[in-house]
């Protein structure tokens, strides 16, 4: 017998008949000798629906009672959940965050998970009851009720099967599992059998989201393996673990893809200590979110700074720089380019193998493709390119590394 935690997300729940389908999978392990805990997260949209309702209502919804109503959604669907269950006679009960024992801390609408009392879900079990647990909610160390930021089941999910040492945990979700690329854009994508946590996060954060990376980082945190795999059939999903040696035979793991992004260089910058400093905390004050940055010295001697981040932020950025601009004087000038999309290869891989970058930059010059702007990590490599060019480059580049093949390899040439 194996203690199963699965969570299902907004859409996997988004009408009655798919919450059928969720108690028939639930009943199925069931029958199978296991116990099994299901995460649920509100039918899909209704957190969307509860925050237009507030908006409509106030200028500025007090947070506090936001964490009240969009926790109402998660609740409407366990017990929907736990319904269609009796109707297939299985013994099913319903927790709310609290009753789950998941007490978090920080400000509302942003919780994070520090403690779990999985008492009561450990008496169900006990009793033979499937648990069916609110996802994205918790109570505050002083007992107020909050969640856990958008996309937050994942994270109650990855903590639920952390605190009862679950066999096994499944995220299921409306995709077969993680992609080698958008199979949207690249056609020969394929599904990732097994990647490490790392590799998953900078997916994320590189534009390929599946889950909330918060969740991934508890996950590796607390060490818990888990799946994301789909609910509408069977097919093996992905394994999210540890990375281990035989992972580093394989270069690139995935290739995502970022669009809508823009540039904004300041250049004509003195060349002195703190510089820098001024204008990222001004952008920090702001609270825009910057994803590239580059910096380097002109031949005039004076330093430049680029900057990119989603298009939609490029006015607040170009409002933030202003007092800075008229601090550094005269010689400063603002440049921006809208309309970029970034291109990012990910893989542990990279650490013990060289000319990655050559081969993605080759790969994307013998296509035409004119790289923008170029960034690293220890594990990716990222560039930017005209919006336009995004879905060649992505095809050219997931070819040059065999990803349609055997996975990642670099080509023999
Ligand atoms: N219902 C919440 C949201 O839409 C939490 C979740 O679905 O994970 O963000
Ligand atoms: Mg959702």
């Amino acid at each position: 017998m194996a203690l199963i935690v699965q969570k299902y997300g907004g859409t996997s729940v988004g009408s009655l008949d798919r919450i059928r389908n969720v108690a028939q999978r639930i009943k199925r392990l069931k029958d199978e000798g296991n116990q099994v805990v299901a995460v649920v997260s509100a039918m899909g949209g209704v957190t969307n629906k509860l925050i237009e309702m507030a908006n409509e209502l106030s200028s500025d919804p007090a947070e506090r009672e936001l964490d009240v109503l969009l926790s109402t959604g998660e609740q409407q669907s366990i017990a929907l959940v736990s319904m269609a269950l009796h109707e297939l006679g299985v013994e099913a009960a319903s927790v709310t965050g609290r009753q789950a024992g998941i007490t978090t801390t920080g400000n509302h609408t942003r919780g994070r998970i520090t403690d779990m009392e999985p008492a009561l879900m450990q008496q169900y079990l006990e009793e033979g009851k499937v648990v069916i647990c609110a996802g994205f909610q918790g109570i505050r160390d002083d007992g107020l009720i909050h969640t856990l930021g958008r996309g937050g089941s994942d994270l109650t999910a990855i903590a639920v099967a952390a605190a009862l040492k679950a066999d096994l945990c499944q995220i299921l979700t409306d995709v077969d599992g993680v992609y080698t690329s958008d199979p949207r854009v690249v056609k020969d994508a394929r599904k990732i059998p097994e990647i490490s946590y790392d590799e998953m996060l900078e997916m994320a954060s590189s534009g390929s989201k599946v889950m909330q990376s918060r969740s991934v980082e508890f996950a590796k945190k607390y060490g818990v393996v888990f799946e994301v795999r789909s609910s509408l059939n069977d097919n093996p999903g992905t394994i999210v673990t540890e990375e281990h040696d035989q992972m580093e035979s394989v270069v690139i793991r995935g290739v995502s893809i970022e669009r809508s992004q823009a540039r904004v260089t300041v250049t004509g910058i003195p060349d002195t200590p703190g510089m820098s400093a001024r204008i990222l905390s001004c952008l920090a004050e702001a609270e825009t979110n910057i994803d590239m940055i580059i910096s380097n010295i002109a031949h005039d001697g004076l330093a430049r700074h680029s900057f990119t981040m989603h298009s939609n932020d490029l006015g607040r950025v170009q409002a933030a720089l202003k007092p800075v601009l008229a601090e550094i004087g005269e010689n400063s000038q603002v440049e921006t380019e809208a309309g970029i999309a970034k291109l990012s290869c990910v893989g542990i891989g990279m650490r013990s193998h060289s000319g990655v970058a050559a081969k993605m930059f080759e790969a994307l010059g013998a296509a035409g493709i004119n790289i923008g702007m170029i960034t690293t990590s220890e594990i990716k490599i990222a560039v930017t390119v005209e919006e336009s060019e995004i879905e060649r480059a992505a095809n050219v580049v997931h070819n040059a590394f065999g990803l349609e093949g055997t996975p990642g390899k670099l080509n023999p040439s």
